[in-house]
């Protein structure tokens, strides 16, 4: 008897259209040696039949009676072993159904049915058909076989479809060719190049700082010996960060491994994917929902191919199927847009240190103003800590100054939106040709209340957060522990009673209109979301405004993000409150990361930058660490009261949103779905709400939360879990879990 290996008589699959259940299917012997983790198959599932994906292969089933795998599907597996790990691992975490998981990690453009390459059909002639004789025999009888000979010797081999162009000739004259062994006509894939057309410079490794070498050496020696495995890349905007990663990834390459690098949507602009083209041409491959869908297609399948060993994308393209991976780089790391806010709602930097352990690679996560959590994690020594405190060149930072708006509204009698100081900061520059950007923060619902006199907000006494103002109830509501306050008439500063206690906010419209009209002269163009519908329009309007066609740039936080504009010496903060504001406990933190891009927007050429804030809180420490640029001190403040209330990174949050059309449905589903929950908890487990959300009604959706917080997460997801596998939601009511959330509106 020969020692065979035992061929596996069973697979697990996931289907597409089945909720969070793996199913025992048998294999049949003709497919024994075709299955893999990942496989595509197709299985019969109740009456009909279900495409699906093998999540795992083994010898018994406790199931009795098992169907069998009718088919596979495609060539190769799409998602390997590694992969469906990860994914496996993301729904087990971030609380979501395995199926969706799956889904997740293979782009929909590569899964679809009927996806694929382009196919073309290539026309060769043979040896007998590129004889000039040949042709001129044919030529009475068959004139257009005779003229398609003729465009194959003149121009080899070609596209059918040019041919028939080209040649007048149909493809049956080029069947007919065929036939008689003239021709031979081929399927060949062509790529669809999406940085087809443009003209990349070659661009060679620069000289490095010696705080980049410092930064290099040590992303090489986490690549080389997974010590440390994280590192957290702590630059100042201008620092030379994405050199250090093109010389990281250069030596990762030499090793004949691959790399992912992650940026934020909104700056994979052709700015940055050209830096990593130019350096290094056709190994890179670009993901990013501005391609066109062959393009994606085909771009994850050069990755998967291994023909492009580096991936450049958002979010998503963490997944990408990379060989033999050496590192994965997460710029701007501390974006919330890394989370996703549909099922999973994971976020893109913690599964990256998950990927790379798995897959026991380095990871960096590179910022300017680290999340908390990260930072945290680096003092504690759970990551390696690099610091790049200067510009490249020692070019300075720029000046920070805060405008009290309480004093400029005194002054005014009224509240203005441009204060006196920025109004003269953006005259001089105009009139020395130089170009000004303001930004305002309209994402906030400005929802908050606030004394335009004394600058008092409505707080929460017992959560140190901003409450929010209901206006259809006229009623201040805390959404995290749900305490409700009537709206005072009068500010409620003892020192202060202004009857004027009500900000409304403006918008980037209001300031567009107000800035041209102060400045007549001035080309001023907005940036925000109404303005930038169309595909690539944002590109449009930077690339204006690079070439000095925009004086003033008026934008939201499309503007804050790693562009570099050397004419630009002024920025201008209408509003820094409104973050300030939001009835969430990471307003500080975002206020301070948000001045500090915006600030590192500011003097990046030759001219030293200025900025200009204008607040009504200007003692807040968020404001004033931003001023400094101080970003140790606004830590060490704020780490404090995250501790005290044991927000994250002290304990992890989950938020679960109920929505539906009726209130009372939403409202009473969540408390049973509470009260459910609270007897599984662990006690370490402190659960508040339901309470209506911040955002209480969305697209006439109401929406209610319950908010759990404790040291770990399983501790809240797995009775999640449990409760919700049963839980009867009334009609058109729904749940979503949000583990880690970043958003609590
Ligand atoms: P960051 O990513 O930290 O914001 P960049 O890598 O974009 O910084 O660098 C800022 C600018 O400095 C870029 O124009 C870059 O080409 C340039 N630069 C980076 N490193 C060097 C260097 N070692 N020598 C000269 N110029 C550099
Ligand atoms: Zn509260």
């Amino acid at each position: 008897m020969n020692n065979k290996r035992t061929m596996p008589k069973i697979a697990t699959v996931i289907v597409e259209i089945a909720l969070n259940r793996e199913f025992d299917y048998r294999v049949p012997p003709r497919l024994q040696n075709e299955l893999q983790i990942g496989t595509r198959v197709v299985v019969p599932f109740g009456h009909s039949e279900a495409r699906g994906y093998v999540t795992g292969l083994k010898e018994t089933s406790t199931y009795a009676n098992l169907k069998e795998i009718r088919d596979r599907v495609g060539k190769s597996s799409l998602i390997d072993n590694r992969i469906m790990e990860l994914a496996r691992w993301v729904g087990e975490y971030y609380a979501a159904p395995l199926e969706i998981a799956v889904r997740t990690v293979l782009p929909s453009v590569v899964r679809k049915k009927g996806s694929g390459f382009k196919e073309r059909l290539m026309v060769f002639a043979t040896e007998a058909g590129g004889d000039l004789l040949t042709a001129e025999a044919l030529r009475e009888k068959a004139p257009k076989q005779a003229a398609v000979l003729d465009a194959l010797r003149s121009g080899g081999q070609t596209f059918l479809h040019h041919l028939a162009r080209s040649a007048g000739a149909s493809d049956a004259a080029v069947r007919a060719l065929e036939k008689k062994g003239l021709v031979t006509v081929s399927r060949e894939a062509q790529m669809r190049d999406p940085m087809k057309g443009q003209n990349i410079l070659r661009s060679l490794p620069l000289e490095m700082m010696p705080q980049q070498t410092d930064a290099l050496n040590a992303i090489v020696q986490s690549v080389d010996t997974l010590k440390p495995p994280v590192i957290l890349l702590y630059g100042v905007t201008g620092s030379g960060k994405t050199e250090v990663y093109l010389q990281a990834i250069q030596h990762v390459l030499k090793q004949g491994k691959g790399a992912i690098v992650l940026v934020p949507e909104i700056a994979l602009t052709p700015q940055t994917t050209e830096r990593f083209r130019g350096r290094f041409g056709d190994e890179i491959a670009i993901l990013h929902s501005n391609l066109s869908e062959g393009e994606r297609h085909d771009e994850w399948h050069r990755v998967h191919e291994g023909k492009a060993r580096i991936v450049i994308g958002a979010r998503s393209a963490l997944f990408a199927p990379v060989r033999n991976l050496g590192l994965i780089v997460v710029d701007e790391e501390h974006e919330p847009s890394y989370k996703q806010d549909e099922t999973p709602r994971y976020n893109a930097r913690d599964v990256a240190v998950m990927r790379g352990r798995m897959e026991k690679c380095a990871v960096v996560l590179g910022t300017a103003t680290p999340a908390l959590e990260s930072y945290y994690n680096a003092k504690i020594g759970k990551y390696g800590l690099v610091k790049l405190p200067h510009r490249v060149d020692h070019r300075q930072m720029p000046m920070v100054r805060v405008v009290d708006m309480r004093i400029e509204a005194e002054r005014e009698g009224h509240v203005n939106v441009l204060s006196r100081e920025l109004a003269v900061a953006i005259q001089e520059r105009l009139d020395k040709g130089e170009q000004s950007l303001l930004f305002l923060n309209r994402r906030g619902y400005s929802t908050s209340l606030i004394c335009p006199k004394c600058g008092f907000v409505a707080e929460c006494g017992n959560c140190s957060v901003a409450m929010t103002y209901h206006r259809q109830t006229e009623k201040l509501i805390c959404h995290i522990c749900g305490i409700e306050k009537k709206v005072p008439d009068r500010c409620p500063n003892p020192d202060c009673r202004d009857p004027a206690f009500k900000f409304v906010g403006v918008g980037t419209q209001r300031v567009e209109t107000i800035v041209q009209k102060f400045f007549p002269k001035a080309r001023v163009q907005r940036m925000d979301s109404d303005t930038t519908t169309q595909k690539n329009s944002h590109w449009k309007i930077l690339g204006e405004f690079r070439t000095g066609k925009i004086d003033i740039l008026i934008g939201t936080q499309m503007i804050a993000k790693g562009l570099h504009f050397p004419n630009v010496t002024l920025v201008g903060v209408i509003y820094a409150d409104s973050n300030l504001h939001m009835p969430d406990f990471r307003a500080a933190e975002r206020t301070f990361q948000l001045l500090t891009q915006v600030a590192g927007r500011a003097g990046r050429g030759e001219v030293k930058g200025e900025v200009i804030v204008q607040t009504y809180t200007p003692h807040h420490p968020a404001v004033q660490a931003a001023r400094r640029l101080d970003y140790e001190g606004f830590y060490d403040q704020e780490i404090e009261f995250r501790r005290e209330l044991s927000y994250p990174p002290f304990g992890h949050l989950v938020c679960l949103t109920i929505k539906g059309l009726s209130e009372d449905h939403v409202r009473l589903s969540g408390e049973v779905l509470a009260k459910q929950l609270e007897p599984l908890m662990p006690k370490q487990v402190i659960l508040a709400g339901p309470s209506p959300a911040p955002l209480a009604k969305a697209n006439n959706y109401y929406r209610y939360q319950i908010i759990l917080r404790a040291p770990a997460t399983s501790m809240m997801t797995n009775p999640i879990k449990n409760v919700l596998k049963t839980f009867k939601w009334p009609d058109k009511v729904s749940c979503a879990v949000d583990v880690d959330a970043l958003s609590l509106m």
